[in-house]
């Protein structure tokens, strides 16, 4: 318990409720905070001058008049009707207050959302119900949020503004709007007094006349089908997760652990969304007198997918760069996983060509000795497994994002060759393991099956992470972003 108000017939009745109150806070250890204490006393409906109250102890309640010009019920200041425009200023004054501390703080993407949820979002949500805040005051406030967020580099502007209030298990950034906040609230308090049997709570209901009403959870689950519909309904916006639904939701655990910067994942979430201005959206979609082409290569428009997967001028360079780090996390988990000395952190790794203990052998970047000619016989990574007789190929990918299945297939097949022969040659079981990644972060169904039998337990999103950091330094790169 910690604000109270005490209602009473006359002045004889508060003074007892008082005296009762004071005698109960002091056996537990509590006192009256006598500034924010206030009386008020009502006549015909009518605020009537009040003398305040005195304790024992000569301190005095104020009471409601000329000076004093309200006190404050669960941070709402009231008076004989609540001074809606006056709480309504100084809860947005305090919302924008803490929206901008949090983004001016160091953390990461994910803990700046929750932060903003709970702490600022949360501040206006019990007003909801009592401030009577209209629609647009309450849009206004999401709007200054995100711009406030764009300001603060964590929201690209043309990004997808559905997206933004999604859960982030479904690929969303897990913003509460304060307009959601605040009907939510209303939802909850009409439930509640509905429900209630509580005979002025009854008369109240039954004089608003409302026959129906919607449950805060009918609508927190109309609003999720609303964006959902909004997002993969939009051609740009939508089309990375048109492309990628049949991968699961495995894709967007990278979301859910929020590692990344705000200004990061703004990034990411922004290509997916198409939403950057690349040549080919200059040209083709704003109708600007620029070339579509991509300036490396010039032969390719200047597409996302065309930057991050696709240009035969980043191949050798960055895309080789991208997937040596993906290579690195892996190898040294493999290390780990079987007693190989290496160094503490992953980043730190340097994996060499031929690591060997005594139960197994590691090839990185290996060149293998075959009789027959075989073509494809320098994998990412080779396992021998010494006591097991097993031997496992593993290669590495970081591919354009729609095409991860066929890329999966596409690498086992495409050493299978080398795995009958180094299954002749060294007489071990020998097995290829495909270890793709998007680009954009997405992952198929099958990789954590996949890392599992390298001997690497959930480590899809680290994979992911390392792409991902990989992808945004090459946006960054080449937009200028
Ligand atoms: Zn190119």
């Amino acid at each position: 318990m910690d604000d109270l108000k005490l209602y009473g017939r006359n002045e004889k009745e508060i003074n007892s409720l008082v005296h009762t109150v004071r005698v109960f806070i002091s056996d537990i250890g509590m006192d009256f905070g006598i500034e924010k204490c206030a009386t008020m006393v009502m006549k015909r409906g009518k605020l009537d001058k009040s003398e305040g109250i005195r304790l024992p102890d000569g301190r005095i309640i104020r009471g409601i008049g000329d000076d004093v010009e309200g006190y404050k019920y669960l941070g709402v200041l009231e008076a004989d009707d609540i001074t809606h425009d006056e709480v309504k200023r100084s809860m947005k004054k305090e919302y924008i207050r803490r929206v901008k501390k949090t983004l001016s703080s160091k953390l990461n993407a994910g803990n700046v959302i929750k932060a903003i949820n709970s702490w600022a979002v949360s501040l206006l949500r019990y007003s909801g119900g009592i401030v009577n805040w209209t629609k647009s005051e309450l849009a206004e406030l999401d709007r200054k949020t995100r711009k406030l967020l764009t300001i603060h580099g964590a929201l690209h502007p043309r990004s997808n503004v559905s997206r933004l209030y999604l859960p982030r298990r479904e690929g969303g950034r897990g913003l509460i709007s304060v307009e959601d906040a605040i009907n939510i609230e209303e939802r909850n308090i009409n439930v509640y007094v509905c429900q209630s049997q509580e005979r002025l709570l009854k008369a109240a209901w039954k004089s608003k006349n409302v026959n129906e009403i919607e449950t805060p959870k009918e609508y927190k689950e109309k609003m999720k089908r609303k964006r959902t519909e909004d997002w993969s309904g939009k051609q740009l916006h939508g089309q990375f997760k048109r492309e990628t639904d049949d991968l699961s939701g495995v894709s967007w655990e990278w979301i859910t652990t929020g590692e990344l910067k705000k200004e990061t994942e703004g990034l990411i979430f922004a290509a997916q969304d198409q939403a950057l201005r690349t040549n080919a959206v200059k040209a083709r979609i704003e109708n600007q007198n620029v070339s579509s082409k991509y300036r490396m290569c010039g032969s390719h428009d200047e597409t996302v997918g065309h930057i991050l997967c696709s240009c035969p001028k980043l191949a050798q360079t960055e895309y080789k760069k991208r997937h040596d780090v993906v290579g690195r996390v892996i190898h040294w988990e493999v290390c780990k996983e079987y007693g190989v000395e290496c160094s503490d952190k992953w980043y730190e790794h340097s994996p060499k060509s031929v690591e060997e203990n005594e139960e197994v052998k590691l090839l990185g970047h290996f060149t293998i000795q075959t009789d027959r000619e075989i073509h494809q016989r320098r994998p990412d990574i080779v396992i021998q497994k010494k006591k097991a007789k097993e031997t496992i190929i593993v290669d590495i990918a970081v591919f354009g994002d729609s095409n991860i299945l066929q890329k999966e297939t596409e690498k086992c097949e495409k050493y299978q060759d080398l795995a009958r022969e180094i299954q002749r040659l060294w007489k071990s079981r020998t097995k290829v393991v495909p270890v793709v990644v998007g680009a954009l972060g997405s992952v198929s169904k099958k990789l954590a099956g996949h890392l599992e039998q390298l001997g690497i337990k959930k480590r899809t999103r680290t994979m992911q992470k390392s792409a991902l950091l990989g992808s945004a330094h090459i946006l960054r790169k080449v937009l200028e972003v």
